[in-house]
C-alpha cells in the first residue's frame, strides 16, 4: 500500500543538487516537485527592486506578508522546470541573478519572512504528492514527512557544479567567486537563529561527491519504494 500522505523532503546546502535530483525524481515518480528556495529568492529580488534595504527586516518581513507569490508548470521552452510568479509578474530567471544569491541568505534569516513562507510551503504540500527542496523541510517544515534526504557535497563540488550551471545558460561565472559565495551562505544558513540548515535525526544522508546525478536519483527512488510512497 502506497503511503497515505507522501512527502519527500531533501534538504542540504547551497548548490548541493537539490534541485536537479528533486526534478528528476518527482518526474519519475508523478510527483510535484516544489523548490521552496524560489519562494526566499522571490522575497529578495522584491526588496531589492523596490529599493527596500535589505537590513530592514520589519520592512522585509511585511514585504513576505504581502507579495504573492506562485509556482505553476512551465509553458515556456527554456529550460525552466516551473515558472515563478510574484504577483503576476514572471520572475523564473530573474530569482536566479547573483544579486539574489548575494541577499538571499540574509533575507531567509529573518524569522518574519521565515513564518510567513512556511504556512505556504504547508499549504502546497498537503496538496498531493511533492517532492520538496530546501534547508529545513524534514527539520521544521514537514518534520512528518516519511522520506527525509540530506543531501551533501563539498563547497569546491558544488560551486564547481554551480558555475557549469551558469556557463550553460550563458552567463558569466567566475569560480573563486562562486566558491566564496557558497562558504558564505553555507555560514550564514548553519549559523542562523530560526531554523538553521542542519541534518534531521531521521535524515538519510547522501553525500554526491562521488555520484552522478542518475546514482543519487535512482538511491531516493529506492528509497521511496522501500519506504512504501509508491508502489515498488
Ligand atoms: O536553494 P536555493 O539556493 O535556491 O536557496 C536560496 C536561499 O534560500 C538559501 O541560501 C537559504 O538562505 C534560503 N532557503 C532557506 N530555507 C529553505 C530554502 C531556501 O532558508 N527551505
Amino acid at each position: 500500500m502506497p503511503h497515505n500522505h507522501p512527502v519527500i523532503a531533501i534538504d542540504g546546502p547551497a548548490a548541493s543538487g537539490k534541485s536537479t535530483v528533486g526534478k528528476l525524481v518527482a518526474r519519475e515518480l508523478d510527483f510535484l516537485f516544489f523548490d521552496t528556495g524560489a519562494l526566499y529568492r522571490a522575497v529578495t529580488l522584491a526588496a531589492l527592486n523596490r529599493g527596500i534595504p535589505i537590513d530592514d527586516e520589519a520592512k522585509i518581513c511585511e514585504l513576505a506578508k504581502q507579495i504573492h507569490i506562485d509556482l505553476i508548470p512551465s509553458s515556456q521552452q527554456d529550460g525552466r522546470p516551473y515558472t515563478v510568479l510574484v504577483d503576476g509578474k514572471d520572475v523564473t530567471w530573474d530569482i536566479r541573478q547573483e544579486k539574489v544569491d548575494a541577499h538571499v541568505s540574509t533575507v531567509s534569516a529573518y524569522p518574519g519572512v521565515r513564518e510567513a513562507l512556511k504556512h505556504q510551503q504547508r499549504r502546497i504540500a498537503r496538496q498531493g504528492r511533492v517532492v520538496m527542496a530546501g534547508r529545513d523541510i524534514g527539520t521544521v517544515v514537514f518534520p512528518e514527512a516519511p522520506l527525509k534526504v540530506y543531501l551533501d557535497a563539498s563547497p569546491e563540488v558544488r560551486a564547481r557544479r554551480r558555475c557549469e550551471e551558469l556557463r550553460a545558460r550563458g552567463e558569466h561565472a567566475d569560480y573563486e567567486e562562486i566558491l566564496a559565495g557558497v562558504r558564505h551562505r553555507d555560514a550564514i544558513d548553519s549559523s542562523r537563529a530560526t531554523a538553521p540548515l542542519r541534518i534531521a535525526q531521521d535524515a538519510v544522508v547522501i553525500n554526491t561527491d562521488h555520484l552522478t546525478i542518475d546514482e543519487v536519483v535512482q538511491e531516493i527512488i529506492r528509497l521511496a519504494k522501500e519506504r512504501q510512497l509508491v508502489n515498488a
